[in-house]
Order: C-alpha cells, then structure tokens, then sequence
C-alpha cells in the first residue's frame, strides 16, 4: 500500500525532516512530506532505517564495551608431570608475598593474584585440567591464557600434548615457558624444534608462537613471562563490568569438619557481596562470608578476583558457573529444577548408552556437510602410535575426516574424557594400554566412548565401521 512520508516517518520514530534528507540521497523525487511513496520505495527505505539501526546499537554496544573497567587476565600453568609448574607457581606467589607486609597468612583459594608494575594478573593453581575443562561444557571459560611449562632437558613429553590439546580445543592462547634453563644440559633450541614438529613457529624462527626461556628455580626471565601474559592480555582486550549481575565459576570445593563447605570462586563479572545469594549447577547458597587470598576476610568481590566462599549447602562440582539469585526462594527453585532435570538426564542417558553403539553415535552427526570423527589415541610405545595413525590416515574418505584430537603413550586419562565429553563426535581408543577402573568409571557417567585393543587391526576395523556408519544411509 502507498504511504505518505509522514505516515512512514512517524511509523519508523523518525523525523520528517530526517526521512526527505534520506529519500534525497536515495534519490527519490517529492514534492512535500505529504507526497506518497509507492509500496517498494517504503519497503526500501525501511530496509535502510532497519540497517542504521542495526549499525548503531553495534557501535553504542561496542562503545559501552570500551567503557568498560580492564580486568586482569586469568592464566592457567599446564605441562608435564616435573617440568616445573609447582616451582613456577611457588616463585610466582611468593615473588608476590614479598611485595607485601609480612605476617599475613595466605590462604590456599586456588588463585592468586600476581602485581605487575603493568597490571595485575590472576594465577589459577588448582591442579588438572578440570576446572580448564568442565566449564567449556557450559560454554564459557576459566583461563584467559595458558602458559605450557616445557622443561628444557626433556622436551615435549605426552602431558604437554594433551596440555596443548586442551587449550586448543578451548581456543585459549598459549605462551610456551621452556624452563629450567639453569641446568647445563638445557637444551631450548630442540624444544623450538620439538615444538616446530607440533605446528607451533617460535617468534624467534619467524613465526609467532610466543616462547619465554625461563628458570622457575632462579626466576630468570621470568618477568620477561609476566610482560608477554600481559601482551596477550592486552591483545585479548579483556573487560568486566563490577556494575553487572554477578558471576563466576568455581575453581574448588571441598568440604571441612569445621567450616563446613568450602568453596573458591572466580569472579567473572559483577560484584558478589555478603549476603547474596547464588547458585552453582544445582546447589545453592548464601554468602555467609569470603575469604581473600590473603586470608582477609572481605565484603566484596569484584571481577577478576578469586574468593573462599562459607554457605554453600552442598559441594559444587569444580568448573561450574556461579550465578548470583535475587534470594532464597529463588535460589532453592533453580536448585531444585536442575536436581530434577539431572535425574532425568542421567535416567535418559542410562538408557541412552544400553542401545548406543559406536556406530549408532555417530550416525546421529548431522547430514549434508562432511562429517568428523574425533579420535584421542592412547598406546603403550610412540612406534604404535605412529603405525595406527598412518593406516588411519588411509581411512578417510570424501565424506568423513578423521581428526586425531590427542595422541599420547600411556593409558587414557580422566583429562581425555573431558577432553571427549566435550569435543563432538569424540572417542578414545587405546591400544596396548588399559585404563584405569576410575577412568572407565568417568567415561560411562559423561556419557565418552572408550575402547581397548590388543590388536592393532582392530582398532582400525573399529575405525573403519565408524566412518562406513557415516557413509550408510540410516536403516
Ligand atoms: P611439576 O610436576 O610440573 O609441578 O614440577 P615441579 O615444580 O614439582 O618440579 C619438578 C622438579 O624440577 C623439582 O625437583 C624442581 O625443583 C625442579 N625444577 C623445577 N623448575 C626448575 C628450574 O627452573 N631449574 C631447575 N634446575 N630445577 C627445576
């Protein structure tokens, strides 16, 4: 239908004025602003007012964003077993305990807080991966930055593999930390090289994996390390808003015959104060009081700051978000929903694995784009590793890719099962190597896919009916 230019100013919020100027760029001809407009010229100029709009929200979004107070970043130290993330995480607190008076107790929250003359950065030192790994399921993520500890005498070892697996599959950045280069046999440039062989090109060979030699033992170059986190962090433009609804993840929680419940907090966004109430998954509390790392009790807890909180009524599981909840009653009923929807769930999956076969899973992968299998490999030597990639290289087809998530010696650990839960479409097989009973354990709660072989051809056939399961037409 026509439309008079004020009718279609009116209709759109804008003024008369502002809607001729419009249409003379669009050049369409009038005579006042009570010409009428044919149907498509409205249709057109409606389309343009809808994509001003769009642009301008974008912008004020984006200018709120800038507005916004800089938090610090929150870095997690991976690496294999011995190659100094305890030396560097001790060196780094008490570099920071120095800074400060003498006498206060710190207090094991998880994290701590490192004060750089640039800016302050937040250390996560609970061990493993699961509270790297667990909130990706929800979405979200812990650590900013991953600093992978190499040490210089071994190289890259197995844990460093899954370490660099799992901050891939997180999409958080890496800094490689090549440590104890104290020692004589230190030996950073076949680190470089090892780490050239996983796709990564130092800085220093032209590409732009950062790479800090360091000694956590002496502190050498370790400042060198807190100047690149904090390059990246600026890279990353990392903000909070203190003004915001309030929320975290949890970072530990354990239970202690005095206080009772006991739960580390990372603030994400906003600001928890005592008194408020929040949940964690399906428990529930009220902050009775928070606890700094430095053992000082606070009231406030703004962004980046990790917290003991006392209330919680049960444990929460380590990785869960927090939310903040107006109050008691909402608090218990968003509880006590989800205790009800993970019954369901678990019921619904019990059911689930008794008919899910490896082949049946994968079938359920969306049709029309080319399909994935994502493999973590387990096995006892490199050398069968090594052979089982190579066939499986020769089983992808036009329709299905194969990707090797993680290959590593050793039996399957609980990290891989994260790393399975929440990668889709994701199986471990193992070869030669059987995992433990808390594994297998893990593996059939989350739902992953875990197999074992003694023959390697096996495991290839199983490989083989899981890409032949995608090519197949459903019965
Ligand atoms: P983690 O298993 O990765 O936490 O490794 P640790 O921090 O426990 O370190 C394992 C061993 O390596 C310990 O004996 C440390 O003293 C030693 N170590 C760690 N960093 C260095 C370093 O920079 N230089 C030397 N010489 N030894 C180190």
């Amino acid at each position: 239908a026509k439309v008079r230019i004020y009718q279609l100013a009116k209709e759109l919020g804008m003024e008369n004025k502002e809607l001729m100027e419009l249409l003379d760029t669009m050049g369409v001809e009038y005579k006042s602003h009570a010409s009428t407009l044919d149907e498509e010229t409205a249709a057109a100029v409606k389309e343009i007012v809808a994509e001003q709009k769009g642009l301008e929200e974008k912008k004020k979004a984006e200018e709120a964003r800038a507005a916004l107070p800089k938090r610090p970043p929150v870095v997690t130290i991976m690496g294999h077993v011995d190659h100094g993330k305890t030396t560097l995480l001790d060196y780094l607190r008490h570099s920071r305990i120095a800074e400060r008076e003498a006498g206060g107790i710190t207090q094991h929250v998880g994290a701590f807080t490192v004060e750089t003359p640039q800016g302050k950065i937040v250390f996560i030192d609970t061990p493993g991966h699961e509270a790297f790994t667990t909130i990706r399921e929800r979405g979200a993520r812990v650590a900013d930055i991953a600093v992978i500890v190499i040490a210089a005498d071994d190289g890259i070892m197995p844990q460093t593999k899954e370490a660099i697996a799992h901050a891939k599959a997180a999409g958080v950045p890496m800094i490689f930390a090549i440590n104890k280069i104290d020692l004589p046999r230190a030996d950073v440039d076949k680190v470089m090289q090892d780490l050239m062989k996983e796709g990564f090109v130092p800085e220093a060979y032209g590409g732009d994996a950062i790479v800090v030699p360091i000694s956590a033992k002496t502190g050498e170059n370790v400042d060198e390390l807190l100047d690149m986190i904090l390059l990246v962090a600026e890279m990353e433009d990392l903000r909070a808003d203190p003004e915001a609804e309030p929320r975290g993840v949890i970072l530990e929680s354990k239970r202690d015959k005095q206080a009772g419940v006991l739960v580390t907090l990372l603030v994400q966004e906003g600001t928890f104060r005592v008194g408020d109430y929040l949940v964690a998954g399906d428990v529930w509390g009220k902050i009775r009081a928070m606890i700094d790392p430095d053992g000082k009790q606070v009231k406030e807890a703004p962004p980046g700051t990790a917290v003991q909180v006392l209330g919680f009524r049960d444990l929460p599981e380590a990785g869960t978000a927090v939310e903040w909840v107006p109050d008691e009653v909402a608090a218990k009923h968003i509880a006590e929903e989800r205790q009800e929807e993970r019954k369901a769930r678990e019921q619904e999956e019990a059911e689930r694995r008794k008919v899910k076969s490896m082949a049946d899973l994968l079938r359920q992968m969306q049709e029309g784009q080319k399909a994935e299998i994502n493999l973590i490999l387990r096995a006892d030597t490199q050398g069968s590793l090594e052979a089982i990639k190579g066939i499986l290289a020769k089983e992808e087809t036009e329709d299905v890719k194969i990707n090797v998530l993680l290959e590593a010696v050793g039996a399957p650990t609980e990290g891989d099962i994260l790393l399975a839960s929440t990668t889709e479409n994701a199986a471990i097989l193992s070869f030669g190597v059987n995992p433990p009973g808390s594994v297998k354990k893990k593996a059939e709660q989350k739902g992953v896919l875990l197999k074992s072989f003694r023959i390697i051809y096996d495991l290839i056939d199983e490989v083989r009916e899981m890409v032949r399961a995608q090519t197949e037409p459903e019965m």
